[in-house]
């Protein structure tokens, strides 16, 4: 069974051992298993005294809005100044749920050059050289599945706090989608297990993830799939998309449209499905796939994206329409895998 080594853990007990200012950064456009990861160690190391600080690119969904410690939370966007006061004292920092450098956008700059320990813990294929200490495993359900092992590492005790246990549960919640996919490996269950004896509350946030939204967003999610779906059976793909003036038209707010992309792969047959939605300055595109059907090579190619085999992102520059002609174009390229499928 895939599990966490005991030099990651011994090294990083050693760089703990050394700083007193800590700074936890993850993606942009953070997830539940970014700010699940994030959190939770922030929390972690509050509790051991630490002056940690949690910096995150940009602003974060409403849906994560409620998890302990995120009023803490610093947003490099809005809140520049101090976030660089913050980071140019950092001794330690920890990369936590991504592995290029490009997904920390504008907050890169004042990162890159920085001379201090940097540890990476993450999930995503084909890790960037940008972390003295990496911690990659592509097997892991989640980023929180890999920090569970690692803060269970260092306590010898299973003693996590309430609090770290909830973040972590968040991660591994939304990174399978309950479950669903990426947990097939009993680490995971091992994972969720001791954050059931560390006193979680299960079903408050599976509630507060999945049944906090407005109507606008339940509205918008039946007219994105009965209006705007699209079906192109010879290549088992489904296509969804929403244009500013839908959004507008709903009421959307950041995260309305998060899950949007993995309704289509219900439907029997669908090996393959991407929505694009229109954004002020580019098209945001999602990709999720079965079997192996290389959704981040599809992104890596075509989308200046990447992610995970199954799940992966990237953006056009294209007007929506574009966007959407020019992936209808590339499907022959995975005809292969679409064939696969079918077999
Ligand atoms: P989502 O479709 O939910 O935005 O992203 C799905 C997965 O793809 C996530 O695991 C995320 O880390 C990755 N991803 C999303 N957008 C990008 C991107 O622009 N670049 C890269 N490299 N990965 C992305
Ligand atoms: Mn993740």
């Amino acid at each position: 069974m895939d599990t966490i080594s005991l030099q990651f853990t011994e090294q990083v007990r050693a760089q703990l051992a050394l700083a007193n200012n800590i700074t936890i950064l993850t993606h942009k456009n953070p997830d539940g298993d970014a700010m699940g990861s994030g959190l939770a160690l922030y929390n972690y190391l509050q509790e051991k005294g630490k002056n940690s600080t949690f910096i995150v690119p940009n602003d974060l969904a409403n849906y994560l809005n409620w998890m302990p410690g995120v009023e803490n939370t610093i947003v490099y966007e809005t809140d520049k100044d101090k976030a660089e006061t913050i980071i140019a004292a950092t001794e330690l920092l920890f990369f936590v749920d991504f592995n290029h450098s490009s997904r920390l956008s504008a907050a890169n700059d004042k990162i890159a050059g920085l001379q201090i320990p940097k540890i990476m813990i993450d999930h995503h294929p084909e890790p960037e050289n940008i972390a003295n200490i990496v911690y990659s495993r592509i097997s892991a359900s989640s980023t929180c599945e890999m920090v569970y092992e690692l803060l269970n590492g260092l306590e010898n005790d299973n003693t996590l706090s309430k609090d770290v246990a909830t973040c972590l549960m968040v991660g591994i919640i939304t990174d399978t989608g309950k479950f669903s996919h990426n947990s097939s490996n009993p680490a995971t269950f091992m994972a969720a297990a001791g954050m059931l004896k560390a006193g979680i509350d299960k079903d408050f946030i599976v509630d507060k993830i999945y049944n906090n939204y407005s109507e606008d967003r339940l509205r918008l999610l039946g007219h994105t799939m009965c209006n705007k779906m699209v079906i192109i059976p010879e290549y088992g793909t489904a296509f969804i998309s929403l244009s500013l003036e839908e959004q507008q038209k709903f009421n959307f707010q950041k995260g309305d449209a998060e899950g949007f992309v993995n309704y289509p792969l219900s439907i029997a047959g669908i090996t393959l499905s991407a929505f694009f939605m229109e954004k002020e300055n580019m098209v945001k595109c999602s990709f999720r796939s079965k079997g192996d059907f290389p959704a981040n090579i599809l992104s890596q190619n075509h989308f200046k994206g990447g992610g995970h085999l199954n799940a992966a992102g990237g953006e056009s520059q294209l007007s929506l329409n574009e966007t959407i002609e020019k992936f209808k174009s590339i499907l022959p390229e995975f005809e292969k895998y679409f064939n696969n499928a079918k077999a």
